[in-house]
């Protein structure tokens, strides 16, 4: 083997190449980026948003580190589609390569609803860099903000608003914050601490357009309720890149479907990451999905078999200073097999949550304690049966 090409210059592939070099000194790699910037972990957009970081504070791995880890690196370059026969990638450089095999690593975008209005100046997204520093440059002239989705992602992104001076308001169709990872009494405890730290929630909206002329103005309901609002950000979750595959021939579901070898349908071509879906419906939008298939993607690529991957224990946390929020394995469920143990103080905005199953901890919420957090962690990597404290669980926290 020679030579790979990597297709997305994100966590995944950037773990994908850390883990090849860690192996392997020789193997020429080029990555291909749509993107300007170098690697930059992505959750560090939020503090950017902030003012807590620079452009330079953001980018975790500048030109150098390509150079010192032997990298051809190509940025500005989007990729549309793959030869499988010939192993080539087709991109927007002029050099057409063959290579031994191919990872692709291009992530999601933001899915954006059928919104009226969606043609207003002063609407965003937040997935990139170059997003980012759109948002943080708005936020200094606006009034009050808007972000339609109470995600993860749309509340950490309106506290950061908050902290440069900002008025946000959250908006979300559903009933309770964080749908993915907390349930609704998780939720109400949640959306009383963002009151008190000024960010307002609205829940029940089921936003149908933004209004205004040539700019945002607010937004309006289907029920034709109105919000004024001079910034709309929206948060409404992704959707994998699968565009690529998709020109090339290669199998996709709701993501590029991969085998537990991280090979998609296309012998030789890996897909990893947020873009990569694993038997059939399992994914998840979160780094250690992105780092876990990326190493898998890697040590296969350089000896097919070498690695199997067996799935991840998912975990997600609210980043709001002041707000610890941990949702982690099979926090949601939803059949009678599982047994649930709750413990909430509204006052102290404190809620805790176990999952069992057959006695053994499976999943679990803690918000409010970082003790708690790490305590559900480790007896849900255990795996071992806890009846015998499973009703003290939460009692000398
Ligand atoms: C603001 C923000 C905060 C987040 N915070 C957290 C967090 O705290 N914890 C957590 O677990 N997850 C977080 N996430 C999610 C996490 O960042 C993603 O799960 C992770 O980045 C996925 O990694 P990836 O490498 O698969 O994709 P990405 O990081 O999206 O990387 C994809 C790469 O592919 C490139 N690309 C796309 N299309 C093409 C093309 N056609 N040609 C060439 N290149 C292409 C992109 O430019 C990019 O370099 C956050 C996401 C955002 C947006």
């Amino acid at each position: 083997m020679t030579r790979v090409a990597i297709i997305g210059n994100g966590v995944a592939a950037t773990t994908a190449v850390r883990e090849i070099r860690s192996k392997d000194q020789t193997l020429e790699i080029d990555v291909f980026s749509d993107e300007r910037h170098p690697y930059y972990p992505r959750p560090n957009l939020i503090d950017l948003v902030a003012n807590r970081r620079t452009v330079k504070e953001t980018i975790q791995h500048d030109l150098d580190w390509y150079e010192k880890n032997d990298v051809d690196l190509f940025l500005s370059t989007p990729v549309f589609q793959i030869d499988t026969e010939e192993m080539a990638v087709m991109s927007t450089s002029e050099d057409y390569k063959q290579y031994d095999s191919i990872l692709i690593a291009v992530g999601c975008r933001p899915f954006i609803p059928p919104f009226e209005g969606l043609d207003k100046n002063n609407i965003h997204v937040i997935r990139t860099l170059d997003d980012a520093l759109d948002i943080r440059d708005a936020v200094k002239g606006a009034g009050q903000e808007i972000i339609i989705g109470g995600g993860i992602l749309g509340i950490e992104l309106a506290a950061a608003m908050k902290e440069v001076g900002g008025d946000p308001i959250v908006v979300d169709y559903d009933n309770h914050l964080l749908p993915l990872q907390l349930d609704t009494l998780g939720s109400s405890v949640l959306a009383k601490l963002l009151g008190k730290k000024g960010i307002q929630v609205r829940f029940g909206y089921d936003c149908r357009g933004i209004l205004g002329d040539r700019d945002a103005e607010g937004i309006v309901s289907k029920q034709g309720e109105e919000i004024a609002g001079d910034l709309v950000v929206i948060a409404t979750g992704v959707r994998s890149n699968t565009i690529i595959a998709k020109n090339s021939g290669i199998e996709i579901h709701h993501g590029i479907l991969a085998d537990e070898h991280m090979q998609t349908s296309a012998k030789g071509v890996f897909a990893a990451g947020d873009c990569m879906e694993w038997k059939n419906n399992e994914w998840y939008g979160i780094i250690p999905w992105a780092t876990a298939t990326g190493r898998i993607a890697a040590q296969n690529m350089m000896e097919f078999g070498s690695a199997k991957f067996e799935g991840i224990t998912p975990s997600n946390q609210l980043q709001v200073a002041g707000i610890d929020l941990t949702s982690i394995g099979i926090a949601l469920p939803e059949s009678p097999e599982y047994e649930t143990i709750v413990s909430v103080d509204h006052d102290e905005g404190k809620y805790y949550k176990a999952v069992l199953k057959d006695d053994v901890l499976v999943g679990g919420i803690a918000l409010g304690s970082r003790k708690v957090a790490l305590k559900l962690r480790s007896l849900i990597m255990k795996g071992e049966n806890i009846a015998d404290i499973k009703q003290s669980l939460f009692e000398d926290v």
